[in-house]
C-alpha cells in the first residue's frame, strides 16, 4: 500500500499520475519576510482545488508533491485539497539541497552528534508514525543535489534517506540540477544497499545527453522527465528529443512525466512573468506534450506506461 495524505491506497488505484508537482513552496527564510502579506490559506486552497478539478477533467487521478520538509511542506494543506477533489495526493519526507535548503540545523548538529542517524530517525518517523501531530504519513522520500557536485551535507541527506528507505520500504525521488549528478546519486544509494528500481532520478530531462540517461536506466532506476514547460532551464524541444529517443530504444517502463509546477508560494507573491515560462503549468503534458509524442509516432501504450503503469510499478515492484 502507498501512503497518501488521506490514508493508504493500493498502487492499482493510482491511475493517471503526475509524479512531481508542488501545491505550495516556501524558500527557507520566507518566514523572515515579516512585511509580506499574510498567507491567504483559504484562497490558496480554493485555487489549488480549482486547478486540480481541471486536471481531473484531463484524466488525472494521483498527484505526487515531493516538497521536502524544509521548503515549507504543508501536509495538512495537501490533505484539504485531496479531500475537496478526490485526487490522491502523496507527500514526502526528506531535505532539500544545501544551497537552497535549510542545511544549517543538521550541519551544526553534525559537529557534535551523528546527524545522519538523526535525519534517518526523522524520515522514518514521518513515514511510519506521521508528520508532527497530524497523523498524515509521508509516502515517499525526497532528496536533492546541486549542479556538478554533491556536498558532504547533501551526501549525508542521501545516506539518511537510503537508510530510511531500507528500514521502511519507502521509495526515493530526487532533485538534480542542470542534468548532472544523477549517476553519483545512484552510487550513494547503491552503496547503502538500496534497490535502484525504487529510485526516481528527478529532473533528468535537464540533460539531453543520452549517454547520461542510458547509464542510469541500465542500472534499473526510473528517470523523471518532470520539468516540461520550464523552458528557462532547458528547452522543451531538447526534453522531447531525448524522451523520444529513449522511448524509441525501449525504455518506456522507466520514465515518468511531470512539470515541477509550483502553485502557491509562501512569503510575498512571486511575479514569474508568464512570457518567460508560457507553458509551465500542470496541464501542459496532457495538452501539448502527449500530442507531440503521438505526432512523433510514439504509440499510446508507451504514453500510458509513463503516466499510468510506471507510477504503479514504481510503488509495487
Ligand atoms: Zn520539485
Amino acid at each position: 500500500m502507498i501512503q497518501t495524505v488521506l490514508g493508504p491506497c493500493s498502487p492499482n488505484d493510482l491511475g493517471v499520475t503526475l509524479m512531481h508537482e508542488h501545491l505550495l513552496i516556501g524558500w527557507p527564510g520566507w518566514d523572515s519576510d515579516t512585511a509580506a502579506p499574510p498567507f491567504q490559506r483559504r484562497e490558496a486552497v480554493k485555487m489549488c482545488v480549482d486547478r486540480m478539478h481541471e486536471l481531473k477533467s484531463l484524466g488525472l487521478r494521483t498527484f505526487l508533491d515531493p516538497c521536502p520538509i524544509d521548503l515549507a511542506r504543508d501536509a495538512e494543506f495537501m490533505a484539504e485539497v485531496a479531500q475537496a477533489t478526490g485526487v490522491h495526493i502523496i507527500c514526502a519526507t526528506g531535505l532539500y539541497k544545501e544551497d537552497q535548503g535549510a542545511a544549517p540545523y543538521f550541519k551544526f548538529r553534525g559537529q557534535f552528534t551523528d546527524a545522519v542517524s538523526e535525519m534517518t530517525e526523522t524520515f522514518v518517523k514521518e513515514l511510519t508514525e506521521g508528520i508532527g501531530g497530524s497523523g498524515i504519513k509521508a509516502g515517499i522520500l525526497k532528496v536533492a543535489t546541486q549542479a556538478h557536485r554533491i556536498s558532504p551535507y547533501e551526501e549525508s541527506v542521501l545516506r539518511a534517506a537510503a537508510r530510511a528507505a531500507k528500514a521502511t520500504g519507502a521509495r526515493i525521488t530526487t532533485h538534480t540540477d542542470e542534468g548532472t549528478m544523477g549517476r553519483e546519486q545512484l552510487d550513494i544509494f547503491a552503496a547503502e544497499g538500496v534497490d535502484l528500481k525504487h529510485v526516481i532520478v528527478g529532473h533528468s530531462c535537464g540533460s539531453a545527453d543520452l549517454r547520461y540517461h542510458v547509464d542510469m536506466l541500465d542500472r534499473g532506476c526510473m528517470l523523471g522527465f518532470d520539468r516540461f514547460g520550464l523552458e528557462i532551464l532547458q528547452p522543451d524541444r531538447l526534453r522531447k528529443a531525448a524522451l523520444i529517443g529513449l522511448l524509441g530504444i525501449g525504455f518506456e517502463q522507466q520514465i515518468v512525466l511531470s512539470h515541477d509546477s509550483v502553485w502557491c508560494w509562501r512569503g510575498r507573491p512571486l511575479p514569474v512573468p508568464t512570457s518567460m515560462v508560457p507553458n509551465w503549468n500542470p496541464t501542459h503534458v496532457f495538452k501539448n506534450i502527449v500530442p507531440a509524442l503521438r505526432e512523433a509516432g510514439v504509440p499510446q501504450a508507451k504514453i500510458d506506461a509513463m503516466l499510468i503503469d510506471n507510477p504503479r510499478r514504481f510503488f509495487s515492484a
